[in-house]
Parts: C-alpha cells; structure tokens; sequence
C-alpha cells in the first residue's frame, strides 16, 4: 500500500511551523493512544503512522530531506527503517518526553492520562557511513548489503548489564529517583537543591552482579551485515537514515539511526550534469562533413548514432531517457553528446599536401551568415 504524505496523516500544511505541527501530532497521539483504543487495529495503525509522519517533520534534516524527495528519500531501507513498516512502539514512545513533556496539559502530562503509557525511553547514538556509488548504480537504483559495527543489546541480561538479566536494585543512596537533595546552611538560612545521584549516576537502579558478558553495559559491539536499498538518482552528499539501525544506548532503550552518506565514483568517461549524461564524442573533420555512424557508451552499454553530414563541432545530440530516473519523479534525463571536431597534432608530408589542398578549396571556408556579412559590409571601412 503505497504510503500517506507526511503532512496529510498529520492535517497541516506543508509550510506548517514546529508548533503546529507538534500541536497537530500531540491531537492524533492522544485520539489515537493504544491504552485509549485497547484491541483496536486500525487505531494502532493510525497511531503509529502519526508517529513516523511526526519523526520526520519534526526533525528540520528529515523533513527538507522528505521535502525533496518525498518517501523515497527517507532510505528505503530493507528492515528496521521506515520502508520495513515503520516505527516500533518503543520508537515512538520514546518520543514523548519532547512532546508531552512539562508542559503537559491540564497539568498532568501525558504519563498520568495515560497510567505511564508513555515512559521516557533513551535512545541510542547514530551511525554514520559513507557509501560509494558508481554512475550505473546512481542511475538504476541498486541494493547494497553494508557491514556495520554496532552496539547491539547484549543477549544473556537482555540489556540491564545484571548477571542472566536479574532484576536491578534501587540504588541506595537516592531510593530509586535519581536524585538527590542536598541541604546547605548559608547566611540566609537553609538553601534545598536537587541533583543528579551520584552513586547510580541519576539512572536510580543498580547492579548487584555485572552480567559476565557485556561486563554490565548491557550491550555488545558486533559486525551486522545490513541489506539497504538506495533509489536511483541519488547524488553526492545526500543522506540517507535507517530507523533503529544506530547504538542501543548503555543498559536498554532504543536504537540510534544509521546514517548513508552517498558518495559518487567519477566515470571514466561519462559525466553527469543534473539527471542528464554528458559525453564527449570527437568526430575526424571528414566524419563530420561527410557524415557517419558512431558508437558511443551509454550507461551500462552503448548506443549506434547517426551523424549527418556537415555536422559542425559544438551540435548536441540527445539520447532520450539514456540518463538518470529523477529520484522522486517518474522523468529520467537523457544522455547529451557533444560534438567535437578532432584536430590532427602530427601530420606526415602526404598530409599535410592534402590538407594544403583543402585550404584553398572554395566550400571549406566557414559561410558566414547574412548578420555576419552585413557587419562585415558595415565595416569595411573600418577594416580597410
Ligand atoms: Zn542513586
Ligand atoms: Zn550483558
């Protein structure tokens, strides 16, 4: 099923501003909430597609990104990302911090409308990679499998870093808040502050045995061989990100994205220009004026073409649809051929005889045209 723009699944315009578009998002979140909607499938469907339409046009990158490029910009990606479906629960409630925050409304938060439905999840570090791709790869679109290291949870404590996943303590020193007060005397009297714990770092929970196997972090580095899929017409420095594919961050929470970075290989002898291909042809000067056939390469191939008689150096010849799909459209660019005349650096003395000859020869002196002639005539005066 082809997917929703972004702007309509949320009901705001495209030139929205951060506020309306977080003030449309938190409306769908609440109507649309699965503690709300308890077994509903359509409810959770529309819940998570307001998710993924809010992930993108809250984030000023994402959403120039998807501006461009609608949905094929947004990666595509085989698994995890949002072309494998979407955003998971965690995902998105992850979200909610931002959203719901302090702020609240009437007071209470999203958390006490919703019995803690919306937990604050952390979320992970992002990974960023280059990815080199060639003009035939840029032109066609192509899936690449990408080895990445990455932080993964650990498996045997399930990412709680505790010995085969036992449950965490609360920390002693702050009773499982995180924070501490501290109470200093000064001359005005009795001043209260709060701060972070510093035995369990404001996490509240602690360790009593360290897992053996990520040593209490929770997670592993490990190597993952990552499909991805990139479109075709992708160009230089664009970026591409796969949802959930970063670091899980220390002792649970939600993977980072992983970032592409597209880099484009240089061609032999094919350039592009835009969506278009760029190819200079050089002609022998009795090609040009007698007329021929040449073949020139293509993008993975080659192509048969006719030159007319009297071609002159500088003509462009086009191939149609021969360059590069459009990434969000449905035009491809054409293959341009320009026309150059070849000119000879060495010459036997046969050669040269002939090429004397075709000096004084009465049509390979260039025509000037009727504008030409009367400036000409204009001049000569000034010529003379
Ligand atoms: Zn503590
Ligand atoms: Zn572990």
């Amino acid at each position: 099923m082809a997917k929703r723009d972004y702007y309509e699944v949320l009901g705001v315009s495209k030139g929205a501003s951060d506020d309306e578009i977080k003030k449309a998002y938190r409306k769908l979140a609440i109507k649309y909430h699965p503690d709300k909607n308890p077994g509903d499938k359509q409810a959770e469907e529309n819940f998570k597609e307001a998710a993924e339409a809010y992930e993108v046009l809250s984030n000023a990158q994402k959403r120039q990104q998807y501006d461009r490029f609608g949905h094929a910009g947004m990666g595509g990606a085989a698994g995890g990302g949002f072309g494998g479906g979407g955003m998971n629960m965690d995902d998105i409630f992850s979200q909610f911090g931002d959203i719901f925050g302090n702020a609240g409304f009437g007071g209470g938060g999203f958390e006490s409308m919703f019995g803690g439905g919306g937990k604050r999840v952390r979320k992970g570090s992002d990974l960023r990679i280059k990815l080199k791709l060639n003009l035939e790869e840029v032109a066609n679109g192509v899936e690449k499998k990408i080895k990445v290291k990455r932080h993964v949870t650990c498996k045997p404590c399930g990412g709680n870093g505790a010995k085969n996943g036992t449950e965490l303590q609360n920390c002693q020193t702050c009773g499982g808040s995180g924070q501490v007060r501290r109470v200093q005397q000064t001359m005005l009297g009795q001043m209260v502050t709060t701060g972070t714990c510093p035995t369990c770092n404001g996490e509240g929970k602690m360790i009593k045995t360290r897992c053996e196997v990520c040593f209490g972090e929770g997670r592993v580095l490990e190597e993952e061989v990552i499909p991805i899929k990139i479109p075709a017409g992708v160009a230089e420095g664009m970026q591409l990100s796969m949802n959930g594919k970063g670091n899980v961050p220390p002792r649970g929470g939600v993977a980072g994205d992983l970032l592409i970075v597209i880099e484009e290989e240089a061609h032999e002898v094919l350039h592009r220009d835009g969506n278009n291909i760029v190819y200079e042809l050089y002609l022998n000067f009795a090609d040009a004026a007698l007329g021929t056939n040449v073949e020139v390469p293509t993008i993975g191939g080659k192509a048969r073409i006719g030159i007319e008689p009297g071609t002159q150096a500088g003509k462009i010849l086009r191939l149609k649809g021969k360059g590069i799909r459009e990434i969000n459209g449905y035009n491809t660019g054409d293959q341009l051929i320009h026309v150059n005349i070849w000119t000879p650096k060495s010459l036997t003395r046969e050669e040269t005889e002939m090429l004397e000859k075709m000096r004084n020869a009465p049509n390979f002196a260039p025509k000037p045209s009727k504008a030409e002639k009367s400036f000409f005539e204009k001049m000569k005066d000034f010529f003379n």
